[in-house]
């Protein structure tokens, strides 16, 4: 495949040529610069390349040229190349345009003349931008296939590790691919048993029939067996407050291993768009923030085991041992339990028999494409319920978001009412709770009770996506650690009862902040007793729970 192309615009001969060269300098072996020096030059040679099935994957393009300013080229650039990294370069006294520009060309970043020197000032935001636009790349398409039915929860059980675990794969619903070609040369391969789905099939082998999420495990290559028996830390749990625990941890020398029941990002992997971080202007979703994070954490060192869960733990003297689902143990001189919440269970009737065959906890993005021009239920009214409908609102005909409450306004950021309340296929049903979900092989229809007039309305339906609460899951914990009556664990005041230290305690100090009943075993993010359920929060946490292990291994 020919190189993607980096595409540079600027009508000052000398800034142009100095910008190709620092480019080329850097990128040359991967990508191919090409250069223009006004808006239309660089318009017609993108026109070319969009003839030739050319991938750009960056518009590099200078704000004030005389005849077409960067933001108005990078606007119409985007027509042709959407996905292109969009990158503006200003004076210091056009900061103020550029700022404005992120909004209306939407653009990336905007970078600051002179740039020197570029290992500084330009090469880490333009790699930073670029490996974005990997990520999200579909070259010609060599990698796994996925054959299977929409409606069977097996194959959205595939395709949701698939996808959260960062695997591109190609999706082929048997119903609507039909019998082409591709479709029967796998089934046939298979022995002509379609009964087996889903088959999965790697690039050059051969299709598995149903494969367990353990076998694909091992296929892909993921990690699940620690290096060695014993760690400075172990964490558990690898959504933001854990990665942070990691990074933090081992780019401050301590041997780090973190044990991830499914993939890392944890709940943050699964939403659509994040727009409350710091220093992500224009948002970010989960899935790039979790790869991100895991890239950084692998970058210092950190072991990561998924999918593998803790679980049981016990404490022998100064270490930890924490039991795994394979049956081995990890020991530690220190843990942090950084093992958020999950979705509590709807229960009503229907749920059993319909969960992944039209009927998902959470955002399911997996079933996004899937859902186009039909019309969608979502059960929520805090804001992952909220970024759920914005993001399905892109795919289908009408999103219908059910709330208990008399309004949205008490448990969803007004951010977010904002986008919904300005998106004409977006519906919120307030005092509306879904009572019964029908259908016998998959989802049907709903019954929705509306608490003001107490009549039950029963609604066609293909696609419920439920985001109510959150419950945490420690059990594994019970009887070694303080829990709280529903399960999130105590730590530092939190454990002082009366003013005395937990049961146990046998030290002459109080537990720490964030230090739970057993010293030397921390607690960070939502999982924690009073957390405030944020990624930033779980973030500030797993790196402060650092600070704390540092001091005591100071004393053991
Ligand atoms: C759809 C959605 C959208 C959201 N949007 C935003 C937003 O825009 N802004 C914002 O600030 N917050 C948002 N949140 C909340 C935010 O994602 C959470 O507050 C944050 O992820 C908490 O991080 P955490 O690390 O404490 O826990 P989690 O993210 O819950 O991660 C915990 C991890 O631990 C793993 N785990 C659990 N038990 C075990 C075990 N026994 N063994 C091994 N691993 C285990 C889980 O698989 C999980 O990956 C959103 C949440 C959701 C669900």
């Amino acid at each position: 495949m020919a190189k993607p192309i980096l595409l540079t615009v600027d009508d000052d001969p000398e800034v142009l040529r100095a910008v190709e060269r620092d480019l080329r300098r850097h990128y040359a072996d991967r990508y191919r610069v090409l250069r223009a020096d006004s808006g239309s030059a660089a318009l017609q040679a993108l026109e070319g390349l969009k003839t030739r099935n050319d991938a750009v994957s960056l518009l590099l393009a200078d704000q004030r040229m005389p005849q077409m300013t960067g933001v108005e080229f990078i606007s119409r650039a985007m027509v042709l190349y959407p996905d292109a990294r969009r990158v503006l370069l200003t004076a210091y006294a056009d900061t103020d345009a550029a700022i404005r520009a992120i909004n209306q060309a939407r653009i990336h970043h905007y970078l600051l003349k002179p740039w020197d020197p570029p290992e500084e000032q330009l090469y880490p935001v333009l790699d930073d931008l670029l490996d974005d636009w990997q990520a999200s790349f579909r070259p010609p398409f060599e990698g796994v296939r996925v054959l299977g039915n929409r409606w069977s929860p097996r194959s959205h059980r595939v395709r949701d590790f698939l996808a959260r675990q960062q695997v591109p794969y190609r999706w082929i619903d048997v119903e609507t691919a039909g019998k082409d070609a591709e479709v029967r040369a796998m089934t046939a391969a298979a022995g002509g048993d379609a009964s087996k789905l889903p088959l999965v099939q790697f690039a050059g082998g051969e299709p598995l029939a149903d494969p367990s999420l353990a076998e694909l495990a091992v296929l892909l290559g993921l990690k699940t067996r620690a290096e060695t028996a014993f760690y400075d830390l172990l964490i558990v749990g690898g959504g933001p407050a854990g990665l942070a625990a990691g990074v933090y941890g081992a780019s401050e020398g301590l041997r780090t291993v973190m044990v991830e029941r499914e993939a890392p990002g944890g709940q943050a992997g699964l939403s659509s768009r994040i727009e409350n971080y710091l220093g992500f202007p224009s948002g970010l979703s989960g899935s790039d923030l979790a790869r991100r994070a895991v890239t950084q954490a692998r970058r210092f060192g950190v072991e990561i085991l998924a999918p593998q869960e803790a679980m049981g733990l016990r404490v022998e003297g100064p270490s930890k041992m924490v039991t795994l689902a394979d049956g081995t143990e990890i020991g530690c001189k220190a843990l942090v339990i950084a093992t958020g919440v999950s979705y509590r269970k709807l229960e009503v009737p229907g749920m059993e028999r319909l969960q992944g065959a039209g009927v998902y906890y959470g955002a399911a993005m997996t079933e996004g494409d899937s859902c186009r021009g039909e019309d969608i239920y979502i059960v929520g009214a805090a804001n992952s319920a909220g970024q759920a409908a914005m993001y399905f609102s892109r795919y289908a005909r009408r999103v219908v978001i059910l709330a208990r409450g008399a309004s949205l306004s008490a448990t969803m950021s007004q951010y977010l009412i904002d986008q919904i309340r300005n998106t004409e296929n977006i519906h919120v049903e307030t005092r509306s709770q879904v009572t019964e979900v029908h259908g016998a092989e998959r989802l049907e229809a709903l019954s929705i009770l509306c608490s003001e007039s107490g009549e039950i309305e029963t609604v066609p339906a293909t696609s419920l996506f439920i985001f109510i609460g959150a419950a945490p899951r420690t059990e594994w914990l019970a009887g070694v650690v303080e829990r709280d009556e529903r399960g999130f664990i105590l730590s530092g005041p939190d454990l002082l009862h009366d003013g005395k230290r937990p049961n146990g305690w046998r030290l002459d100090r109080d537990p720490w902040l964030l230090e739970t009943s057993v010293p030397g075993i921390l607690v960070a993010g939502d999982v924690r007793h009073g957390s405030i359920k944020r990624v930033a929060s779980g973030v500030g946490e797993g790196a402060n729970a650092v600070q704390f292990v540092h001091q005591y291994l100071t004393t053991v």
